[in-house]
C-alpha cells in the first residue's frame, strides 16, 4: 500500500539522530510522469514509460561511456520520504516488519535503486524505462548494469573465508 508520509497501527518511528553531513551531491534530476505517490509504481518496469535523467553540469561529461550498455543503475534520492519509521506496515493491517527487510521509499537514508533500460541517449538527457519515482526526484548517480563486470582476476583460495 503507497503511504503519503502518515504512521500506522503498530508503526514504531524514531528520533533520528542529528545528521552527519555525507556530502552528498545531486548529479541531475529525474522526469517521470508521475507526480503522485498513489499513481506511482512499487517498482520499475522494463516495459513501463519513457523517463528522463537529467544530468547537471559539470556531470554531463561522466555519460561518455554510458551508450555502451543496454541498462543501468539508477540511484536517487526518494526526497518525499520520511526518514524514521523503524518498523513498518507495508499492508496497514497491523503487522510490521523493520525498515531493512523491506525495499519501503521510507528509510533512514531514502535512496532508492533501480535497473532501467536505456532507450536513448539526448545530449546530457538518458532516455530509459523502469523507473518508479516521482517526477522531479534528485539523481545520486548513475552506473551500468553490473553484470557487464566480470572479475579482474579469478577467483582466488580464501577469497570467500570468513575472519
Ligand atoms: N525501486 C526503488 C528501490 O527498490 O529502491 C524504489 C522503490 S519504492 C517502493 C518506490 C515508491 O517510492 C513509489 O511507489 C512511490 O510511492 C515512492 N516514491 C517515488 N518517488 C518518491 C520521492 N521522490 N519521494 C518519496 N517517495 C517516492
Amino acid at each position: 500500500m503507497v503511504r503519503r508520509n502518515e504512521i500506522r497501527p503498530g508503526e514504531v518511528a524514531v528520533t533520528p539522530p542529528t545528521a552527519t553531513d555525507a556530502g552528498l551531491v545531486f548529479i541531475g534530476r529525474i522526469r517521470t510522469p508521475w507526480t503522485d505517490r498513489m499513481a506511482c509504481p512499487r517498482q520499475g518496469r522494463l516495459d513501463g514509460p519513457v523517463c528522463r535523467i537529467e544530468v547537471f553540469e559539470p556531470w554531463a561529461g561522466g555519460l561518455d561511456g554510458i551508450g555502451l550498455y543496454d541498462k543501468v543503475e539508477v540511484l536517487y534520492w526518494l526526497d518525499q520520504s520520511r526518514r524514521d519509521i523503524l518498523l513498518q506496515s507495508p499492508r496497514s493491517d497491523g503487522t510490521v516488519r523493520g525498515v531493512f527487510s523491506l525495499r519501503s521509499p521510507v528509510r533512514p537514508n531514502p535512496i532508492g535503486t533501480s535497473l532501467a533500460a536505456l532507450v536513448g541517449i539526448e545530449g546530457a538527457t538518458l532516455l530509459v524505462r523502469g523507473l518508479d519515482c516521482l517526477d522531479g526526484t534528485p539523481l545520486i548517480d548513475l552506473k551500468p548494469d553490473r553484470c557487464a563486470f566480470t572479475p579482474l582476476a579469478p577467483p582466488q583460495p580464501g577469497d570467500h573465508e570468513t575472519g
